[in-house]
């Protein structure tokens, strides 16, 4: 079973800069320990709670509950040999300030949060952001009051210093963007979430939180030796086994599978619903000697989004 951390490099210190991030398969400090246990002894390593899932949303949890529960230990199992690997570290970039979600959801609550929260996060960490704001503009009269809508929306979620601006403000702030009227959110910005990702793995590492990379979960079952006795005692009576045959045990698991979150559910024994339906979008690089063209987010009050991404992780702070 050692095989399976052959490859694995233990990450002794976290970098800054997002190529060594990207490129460093980060372990946990425990790693070591970890292997002796799997390979000599053949016993499993046992958790208190096990987070499937090294995306974004997983770290988070991770982390998150590790703060919260000091006592408790914690591991995070993630099938990639690295965290991000998937939509966390593929996506947009957009630190978005709330402007779409219906007044008083969640949703809405909880992205405005977010983004103070996440800004407060990137400086105290020094991570590279750029806040360049978003335009949503409005090129058709018929698009007017779908635009106005969105603005009370953004007001009613308390979207921060939103406003809404004519054409002549437009220009100022996009000189080559043409429009009615805009909604101009001054603090969504762009991060580089992949990176985002590492740093809160390396807070769940410090605080002694353990990370398994290339362990993929293939079945959570209650060990049948226990299934008596270790959880009516309340011990670590999970077996949750990865398809190259490692296994770990503990007494709770979160699923954090991103697109595979459906698949997960059920096999943890949970229901399939909702599924996830995967779509497919397209992305079009500016050529860079055009980037000039685009400063922000400018976003149409239809579908097509033009970001401003001139590589967030080498731009200074603003
Ligand atoms: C094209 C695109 C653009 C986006 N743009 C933005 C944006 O600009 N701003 C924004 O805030 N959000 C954006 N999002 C949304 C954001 O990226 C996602 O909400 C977020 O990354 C979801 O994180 P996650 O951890 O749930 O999923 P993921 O990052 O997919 O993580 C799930 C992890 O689970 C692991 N996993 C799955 N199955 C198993 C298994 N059996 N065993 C072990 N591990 C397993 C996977 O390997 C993966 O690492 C965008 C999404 C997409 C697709």
């Amino acid at each position: 079973m050692h095989n399976v951390f052959r490859n694995a490099r233990k990450c002794t210190s976290f970098s800054r800069n997002h190529q060594n991030v990207q490129n460093a398969v980060c372990f946990p400090a425990s790693s070591s320990a970890i292997n002796r246990k799997f390979s000599s002894q053949g016993t499993e390593p046992e958790y208190d709670v096990v987070i499937v899932g090294g995306g974004i949303v997983g770290m988070a949890a991770a982390r998150e509950m590790l703060m919260r529960h000091p006592n408790l230990k914690f591991a995070v199992l993630e099938k990639e040999n690295r965290l991000a690997a998937h939509q966390s570290g593929h996506n947009s970039g957009v630190i978005h300030g709330g402007i779409y979600y219906k007044p008083g959801s969640l949703k809405a609550k909880l992205c405005v949060e977010g983004l103070h929260l996440s800004y407060k996060y990137f400086d105290e960490k020094g991570i590279p952001y750029k806040k360049c704001g978003k335009l949503i503009v409005a090129v058709a009269k018929e698009e007017l009051p779908r635009l106005e809508d969105l603005y009370n929306r953004g007001i009613k979620n308390g979207v921060p210093d939103i406003q809404m601006v004519d054409g002549a403000k437009i220009k100022e702030i996009e000189p080559y963007c043409q429009g009615l009227k805009a909604v101009w959110s001054p603090h969504t910005g762009i991060v580089d979430w992949g990176l985002v990702t590492q740093y809160y793995g390396e807070d769940f590492k410090s605080l002694g939180g353990e990370i398994h990379l290339n362990f993929e979960v293939k079945d959570f079952k209650v060990a049948q030796e226990s299934k008596v006795k270790a959880v009516a005692a309340n011990k670590k009576g999970i077996q949750v086994t990865a398809s190259n045959g490692q296994s770990v045990r503990c007494r709770y698991v979160l699923t954090c599978g991103g697109l595979q979150s459906d698949r997960l559910a059920e096999l943890s024994g949970c229901s399939r619903e909702p599924r996830i339906v995967p779509f497919r979008g397209e992305y079009l690089l500016l050529n860079p000697a055009k980037s000039h063209l685009v400063k922000g987010n400018i976003y149409p009050v239809g579908h097509l989004i033009l970001v401003s991404h001139s590589s967030v992780s080498t731009l200074p702070q603003e």
